[in-house]
């Protein structure tokens, strides 16, 4: 049988001595298969299959196996690689793809695309990766309430959030937490709520994009019970 399948690579690990095996997110989730050869000099295949890479590629299938027949770049979108930046940021994407994105139903693989273009653009780093973690996030199961009170409904008054609760608390249901400043719950609202032709309308508070990446990825790991994802240390090195 074979497969056309278009996406991007997520990730590529070698195998024996010149073969890898390639992960690519593409509209239906993640799909695996194996290289041959692709990691020797002469490799038509190559190009295809580097990292971040969106391509097509045509497969067959080995019993319960992928073989890869033929690759076709679309784009490598190469100058995100001249970025220790953006390869974090997108290190920090692929690999919440990969952990948590099973089955996507296209849109957050809609998101992922979109940045990889917008990177190229060198729009803000992070402010795209903030709105992809929320994107991830609110697609996930785990979606937090950004329009009201998850308490008790209330749009008005809104104070604070509580990751434990589920979102946006008002200031007669907030029990513990202190109220929060103005700009950061409208930042919190706005990365969960904007279309995906919007993502480059604005560029955010670089502190409250640190603070909400830092939250997001800590909310990620609570929730599908991972102690930590290999990708965070080196962004939060990088982007201290
Ligand atoms: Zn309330």
């Amino acid at each position: 049988m074979e497969l056309d399948i278009e996406g991007i690579v997520i990730r590529q690990t070698p195998y024996k001595e010149k073969d890898a095996i390639v992960n690519v997110f593409t509209s239906q989730g993640i799909a695996t298969f194996y290289a041959r050869s692709i990691l020797a000099l002469t490799s038509k295949n190559a190009s295809s299959c580097l990292m971040y890479a969106y391509s097509r590629f045509l497969l067959s299938s080995h019993g319960d196996k992928l073989l890869l027949r033929k690759g076709e770049l679309i784009d490598s979108f190469y100058n995100n690689y001249e970025s220790i930046e953006k390869m974090t940021c997108l290190g920090v994407m692929s690999e919440v793809v990969f952990k948590i994105a099973g089955e996507d139903d296209g849109r957050l693989y809609a998101f992922f695309l979109k940045i990889l273009n917008l990177l190229k653009n060198n729009f803000d780093i992070l402010t795209l990766l903030c709105i992809f973690l929320a994107k991830a996030i609110n697609y996930s199961g785990y979606a937090l309430q950004y329009e009201e009170c998850i308490q008790c409904s209330s749009k008005k008054n809104i104070v604070a959030v509580d990751y434990n609760l589920g979102g946006f608390v008002c200031k007669k249901c907030l029990k513990t937490k202190e109220v929060e400043n103005n700009l950061y719950l409208k930042i919190f609202r706005y990365v969960f709520k904007v279309d995906i032709q919007d993502i480059d309308k604005n560029i955010l508070n670089k502190s409250i994009c640190m603070r909400l990446i830092k939250e997001f990825l800590a909310y990620l790991k609570a929730k599908f019970g991972f102690y930590n994802f290999a990708s965070e240390t080196m962004f939060f090195e990088i982007f201290k």
